[in-house]
């Protein structure tokens, strides 16, 4: 499979600029030396570089006042492509997305990691090659973006021990697909993604908020101030793992009574309104902990009973952290009921691009 490279914009100037053009929508040559504080002359021929890469295209003229025109600078979504693979247990998402992370084509099949990692490689390869089939020049491919389940490492692509999973525990995802698929991969949990996806879906988003996924296990992804946080080694929002009862039943991670735990016995028992609320005491327990005022809401299990999950988590934060001495916390579904998670990893690989990749403080800027 060809790789392409994109040396021009791998250079921090040019995708400081590319990334004011991408916000901006449409912006002068002259606004961007003032936004990137970079001279007349640099954004002159860094710009020269995007054109000629075909990654940004001028889009009509402005008047100034007192100067000449302005040539107004646009991002050409279809200039080059990404791919974002949801990697869960049982099935896998592939979708094909523009520079944007807009959604181009979606691919799904039955089967996850529990048929071990070589499968899933080649199955993985597959499915690449499948969606790229649709676009005329393969070298357009930024890279791909892979969301699973932790616990995992963000920075080299190592995967922990996953539950249920052991044939997974150590295995170099990131490496052993960028050698199979010839671009440069990316690796994060699969609740980083949703995170990620829904700043995409849901542009209003604040820009702090926790998401939770319920569905094989419990997860949260955490946006604080705009930037994804990770933790030092990727193992923040492990929110299934929280312990909510010392006696409560034994969970598939060697502990007993966390939050994962109980709300599977509920599930088991019929009782899906009382695994909302057990998810609502945590959610409160993440309020006191980090102040957040909004929450995203994802996964099947939330899916498969939207209102009745939605209102049972409100009700009991709303309970446990009474107004007014708790600000009103908004609780909402997720804006991409079905592929957050693969449009997420997709916006992982774009990125570097847009240098809104990996800082040493454990935080990635969302979106
Ligand atoms: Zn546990």
């Amino acid at each position: 499979m060809p790789g392409a490279t994109l040396p021009h914009v791998r250079d921090h100037n040019s995708a400081l600029v590319l990334d004011l053009v991408r916000r901006g929508g449409a912006i002068s040559r002259v606004e961007l030396a003032a936004q990137s504080g970079l001279t007349a002359q640099a954004i002159t021929k860094i710009v020269n570089r995007l054109l000629a890469d075909g990654l940004v295209t001028e889009a009509g003229r402005v008047g100034s006042t007192g100067g000449k025109p302005r040539t107004l600078l646009r991002l050409d979504p279809g200039a080059r492509y990404a791919v974002g693979v949801h990697l869960d247990r049982d099935d896998t998402t592939v979708v094909l997305t523009d520079l944007t992370a807009r959604k181009v084509i979606r691919r799904h099949v039955p089967h996850g990691m529990t048929s071990g990692p070589s499968g899933t490689l080649d199955r993985i390869g597959g499915e690449v090659r499948a969606v790229l089939a649709d676009i005329a020049d393969a070298t357009r491919l930024v890279g791909v973006g892979i969301a699973c389940p932790g616990p995992l490492d963000h920075t080299t692509g190592v995967l922990h021990r996953v539950t249920g999973l052991p044939a997974w525990d150590g295995f170099a995802l990131g490496a052993a697909a960028a050698d199979r698929l010839g671009v440069p991969v990316t690796v994060d949990k699969d609740t980083n993604a949703a995170a990620i996806g829904e700043t995409l879906s849901s542009p209003d988003t604040p820009a702090t908020f926790a998401y939770l996924y319920h569905g094989q296990g419990i997860g949260a992804g955490l946006v604080l101030g705009g930037r994804v946080y990770r933790g030092r080694r990727t193992n923040a929002g492990e929110f299934g793992h929280q312990v909510i009862d010392l006696n409560g039943p034994p969970c598939r991670c060697g502990n007993r009574g966390c939050l994962e735990a109980l709300c599977r016995a509920a599930l088991d028992a019929g009782d899906p309104a009382r695994a909302a609320q057990l998810v609502g005491v945590a959610a409160a327990n993440l309020v006191h902990l980090l102040d957040v005022d909004h929450i995203v809401l994802g996964g099947p299990v939330v899916l498969a009973a939207a209102e009745q999950y939605t209102r049972e988590v409100t009700t009991t934060i709303n309970a446990l952290l009474p107004e007014p001495d708790w600000q009103r916390v908004t609780v909402t579904l997720a804006a991409d009921r079905t592929d957050t998670i693969a449009t997420g990893a997709a916006a992982l690989a774009l990125a570097p691009l847009f240098n809104t990749s990996t800082s040493d403080d454990g935080a990635d800027r969302a979106a």
